[in-house]
């Protein structure tokens, strides 16, 4: 049971794929095809405790009552085993563990099965989704991974197929574009499965679609029900009643143009009792509702919880957190269901921490609002009023006078994907919580950029300051932290401070063992019920997947996907307090007693050697807003990396002799860095260029000041 290196593995396998696909073009697994291991090897050792859903359970707790790893031993936890995914892009899949198989998912919507015990990769799957689909993605080329039952599992796409595989050698069982591939779509969340079907959403509103939620015949891929969460064009009538009234809260329009948003890109939760399907709905698209619905109104069925039959996908309640919508305040984020003991009663309800920084507590089975607190810094709202359930906003939170000066939460949110755990002993909800706030303003010159971002936000008065002091004023109020809150009191009963945002998802253990990865690159285990650290491990990059536990043959396993990515860890590379860092993609499997270890990482130096800054400051300005529009997504607010993707300041001379090939050629398509040859003109991308060798240029002296303060004086 020893570290299947990714030196033995790689070479191995692709001599396999070179000699099955007869060509000697040097063949990366990821890319050119798919092939079970030479002699598809099947586990051996079934498990006893399984991680079999995303969620764990339908519920979606994600708290394990293994216990053999605990509070008194977790100090001899030890890496067993690791995996190198051969890509290094973000990472946020849960692990499933069935039979004595791990499945995950890593970049590019590919899917890996290992042999839960030793490692050993049985198989691996690659979609093939074409490389420039990249530009049509809001937050790295992630999945959150696989759905699985019997022999049969499943799993999204980036470019918005629902795929089926058999999970002995993951061959292909049916594919089914679940999008229309002309509007920027894309899959980036797990599906569930509910009884015979696979339930399947998408994402997209940051550029412009209509959102919905698709359940397939899990034999044969067949569409049995899709329920539209936005109302399209009034003229060409209604899907459904539920649509019909949905209309009637968007005000003007024409909505339906960009798409209205509401995608269902993540959270899902299924009572089988009450047989309920709950979805978390997106946020509105464009984000600014001045654009998206003139006229005002509640845009249902935006940035809701919505019950819906799983059977035929009617509607049957839907709970609003963010009333018209104007800052991406998704409820997408993961929904809990449990039952706990309010005033007295036993209740059934779900609970969510959703974007905007309020920790709901509903009645499952009808919607009812139970409490809404405060779990995260917030300025755009004061409360929310019991009595009507809608949150009582600030003066000119919706920037209807102008921009809204610092806001919390951002479009980052107080809360965003990465998963929750319950510990439903202790009673405590586990929130992987962050302040990072923006500043929100009108964009009086929008137009439609069809495929491409449309948040009809200026983004220009939300960036970073030059003023050093300002910056530091601004970095501090970001924050991250672990909230453990009561959702009976609702309050926090402690919390633990982060050194910044874009922290891992949850998971609680019967051990009295809350365990966590983080943004500076740890996984750490924490008393459940204090928050008191006990054991951390260095992973040398930074994670944001939660970790899942399983036992196999009387043996406890905690395992991880790692690898730093995502929207913050992209875009937010100088709200990052931790610095950007390295993405060192790896499946981590540890048990009490391993002594694997990882082979050294050093991080390569930034090195910061621009041409001269000849541009003027007219073109260095158009250089900034055509870059905030299209490329800090990926390369990072103020040209500042965050790790995983090319850190534009330190663009070598070969790099800037070929600017004009990259951006609007797209020269490096194939690793996501479409060409923007028909949006921008070649005077866009040598103001874009003049704007990064300005940034170079500042952020080199900036670190030379402070190098030059930290030297020792001679004498
Ligand atoms: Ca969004």
């Amino acid at each position: 049971m020893r570290v299947p290196s990714p030196s033995a593995i790689w070479p191995a396998l692709i001599a396999t794929l070179i000699l099955v696909s007869g060509c000697e073009k040097s063949a990366t697994p990821e890319s050119d095809t798919n092939a079970a291991m030479p002699a598809a090897v099947k586990a051996t050792q079934a498990p006893d405790v399984e991680w079999p859903k995303h969620g764990l359970t339908d519920a979606e707790q994600r708290f394990s009552p293994l216990a053999q790893i605990n509070a008194d031993n977790v100090d001899s936890l030890g890496l067993d085993w690791y995996f190198d995914y051969p890509n290094q892009r973000g990472k946020e899949a849960t692990p499933l563990v069935i039979d004595g198989v791990i499945y995950t998912t890593g970049s590019w919507s590919n899917v890996f099965a290992h042999d839960a015990r030793s490692g050993r990769l049985l198989w691996y799957y690659d979609p093939k989704v074409p490389r420039d689909y990249a530009v049509h993605l809001c937050c790295d080329v992630v999945n959150r991974g696989v759905a699985v039952t019997d022999d049969q599992l499943f799993f999204g796409t980036l470019d918005g197929r629902l795929v089926s595989l058999n999970t002995d050698d993951g061959s292909l069982r049916w594919e089914v574009q679940t999008t229309d591939r002309s509007r920027p779509y894309s899959i980036t969340g797990a599906p569930r499965i509910v009884k015979d079907k696979v339930i399947i959403g998408n994402g997209g509103s940051e550029l412009g679609v209509r959102g919905y939620v698709s359940a397939y015949s899990r034999a044969d891929g067949n569409l049995a029900w899709r329920f539209y969460t936005v109302p399209g064009n009034p003229d060409d009538g209604f899907e459904n009643e539920a649509m019909e009234v949905a209309a009637e809260t968007w005000g003007g329009g024409p909505w339906w143009e960009v798409g209205g948003g509401g995608t269902v890109w993540d959270s899902m939760a299924f009572d089988p009792e009450l047989n309920l399907l709950y979805v978390g709905v997106g946020n509105g698209a464009p984000w600014n509702r001045q654009i998206r619905s003139p006229d005002g109104g509640d845009n249902l069925y935006l940035s809701s919880i919505l019950a819906l039959n799983p059977d035929d996908g009617s509607y049957v309640w839907h709970y609003q957190t963010t009333p018209g919508d104007a800052w991406d305040y998704t409820a997408t984020q993961h929904m809990i269901l449990a039952d706990i003991e309010i005033n007295g009663e036993v209740r059934e309800v779900l609970m969510q921490a959703p974007k905007n920084g309020f920790f709901y507590v509903l009645d499952r089975r009808t919607g009812e609002l139970l409490s809404a607190e405060p779990y995260a810094t917030m300025t755009w709202a004061s409360y929310v009023d019991m009595e009507t359930g809608r949150p009582v906003e600030t003066e000119n939170a919706r920037y209807t006078d102008g921009p809204t000066g610092l806001h919390l939460p951002g479009p980052i949110g107080g809360h965003n994907w990465h998963p929750m755990s319950f510990h439903p002993e202790l009673g405590l909800v586990y929130i992987p919580r962050q302040d990072v706030g923006t500043v929100y303003a009108h964009d009086e010159n929008f137009e439609h950029k069809e495929g491409y971002w449309n948040t009809g936000i200026d983004l220009m008065p939300g960036r970073l300051p030059d003023d050093l002091t300002q910056q530091a004023a601004l970095l501090d109020t970001v924050r991250g932290l672990i909230v453990a809150w009561d959702p009976v009191t609702g309050k926090p009963r402690w919390e633990v401070e982060h050194t910044g945002p874009w922290n891992g998802g949850m998971l609680s253990t019967g051990g009295n063992l809350l365990f966590q990865g983080n943004a500076d690159g740890q996984l750490v285990a924490y008393r459940a019920d204090t928050g008191d650290q006990l054991w951390s491990f260095d992973a040398q990059t930074g994670i944001v997947a939660p970790p899942v536990t399983y036992r196999i043959d009387g043996e406890q396993y905690v395992a991880v996907v790692a690898g730093w990515g995502g929207s913050l860890a992209l875009v937010g590379g100088g709200a990052l307090k931790a610095g950007p860092k390295a993405n060192r993609s790896r499946l981590l499997v540890f048990k009490l007693g391993g002594e694997a270890t990882l082979p050294p990482a050093v991080d390569k130096p930034l090195v910061i050697d621009p041409p001269p800054m000849t541009a003027t400051a007219e073109q260095v300005y158009e250089g900034q807003r055509l870059y905030r529009d299209y490329c800090q997504f990926c390369h990072g607010d103020n040209a500042i990396g965050g790790g995983p993707i090319p850190d534009l300041r330190a663009l070598t001379k070969e790099k800037h002799e070929q600017f004009l090939a990259i951006v609007l050629g797209g020269l490096h398509w194939e690793k996501g860095m479409v060409g923007f040859g028909g949006q921008l003109s070649q005077e866009d991308a040598e103001n874009i260029r003049a704007f990064v060798i300005e940034r170079a240029h500042f952020w080199r002296g900036v670190m030379e000041a402070a190098a030059a303060q930290a030297a020792p004086v001679e004498g």
